[in-house]
């Protein structure tokens, strides 16, 4: 008989579930996905249970063939309590997740995990080289930025499991547009799907610059632009948009540079729904990084990347993460 576990993967927009046996053979994992609720703060962890009692039944199993459960969710999350606090896309103070599914998977070990972490595991065991293993970071950039770290073989947790929140890293002190976190000039606020979109709103608003192509795209109407058409139109060489998305990657490089200045990283892998676009975003900081590096970081340059798994590479590391706790392995001891 097989053992099972079970991966999840909460976002603002999506809950994904993974099913696969513990050897986490490619051809044997299975995904499942609802929109996440947003009616009270139990409303995701019953829509959690009713995706795994689902994807069992769909599979001809039963809670007793699973071995454990991993969550990774969007953050920040309190780690030792299994919850989330303060995230302001989900729109509860505090919404508990361990608690309420052990009640129902009893006797079966849940771990919780913020998602960006659960990511770099995900690299880590599913696409890193060898020599990549021990020093490895993983940068998602999506609604917001986050990160993952594995120094010296040991993914970052943290007192509360939120460490390597870079993309609250100031990248501009002096900036006057705040983030969603209350500081001023994160790196999000320029590089992130919001930042991207928020930059050119304020641009248009205050210079009056804008470009007919952009405006046409989105029939006039500033409320359907998203980072999307910002970078469609940059990739038909519309200037406005063009200069919207530099200085998305301009900050990029500057996070980039204090990532590599921090971890001393022999490996950066990038995700999450902008790298849609990695084409326009990779390789102008690969190749400020291959080839004059020091502006932007002291140490040895590190590898810049893309996940393959772009919207999956959390729910892998969910997966992941219950493998290696298992083993007792000593990445997340
Ligand atoms: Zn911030």
């Amino acid at each position: 008989m097989y053992e099972y576990i079970i991966g999840a993967d909460i976002g603002g927009t999506w809950i994904r579930v993974a099913l696969c046996t513990k050897d986490l053979k490619e051809q044997n994992i299975k995904i499942k996905m609802l929109n996440t609720p947003k009616a009270d703060e139990l409303s995701i962890s019953k829509t959690l249970s009713s995706l795994i009692t689902s994807i069992l039944y769909e599979n001809d199993l039963n809670k007793e063939d699973l071995i454990g459960i991993g969550i990774a969710t969007a953050g920040p999350i309190d780690i030792k309590k299994g919850e989330i606090f303060n995230n302001a896309n989900l729109g509860f103070k505090v919404i508990p997740l361990k608690e309420p599914l052990q009640k129902i998977f009893t006797e079966i070990p849940i771990y919780i995990i913020n998602d960006a972490n659960a990511s770099a595991l995900g690299i880590h065991y599913f696409e890193a080289t060898e020599e990549e293993k021990d020093n490895l970071v993983y940068v998602t950039m999506s609604t917001g930025i986050g990160g993952g770290v594995i120094c010296n073989g040991h993914l970052l947790l943290g007192k509360d499991g939120n460490a390597a929140e870079i993309g609250h890293g100031l990248v501009n002190p002096q900036s006057s547009f705040q983030c969603n976190c209350g500081a001023f000039g994160c790196w999000e606020v320029y590089s992130s799907g919001t930042g991207v979109r928020n930059r050119a709103l304020e641009a248009i608003k205050k210079t009056n610059l804008s470009s007919k192509i952009l405006m046409y795209m989105i029939d006039n109407d500033l409320t359907k632009l998203t980072a999307k058409e910002i970078f469609q139109a940059a990739r038909g060489a519309d200037k406005f948009s063009k200069s919207i998305v530099d200085q998305c990657i301009y900050f990029t490089k500057v996070g980039v540079g204090l990532i590599n200045n921090f971890y001393d990283c022999k490996a950066i892998y990038f995700g999450g729904a902008m790298l849609k676009d990695h084409d326009l975003i990779l390789p102008p900081i690969i190749d400020q990084f291959e080839n004059d590096p020091l502006l932007f970081t002291i140490n040895r340059p590190p590898k810049i990347k893309k996940t393959k798994y772009l919207e999956n590479i959390g729910l892998r590391g969910a997966l992941v993460l219950v493998k290696y706790k298992l083993e007792g392995n000593p990445i997340i001891s």
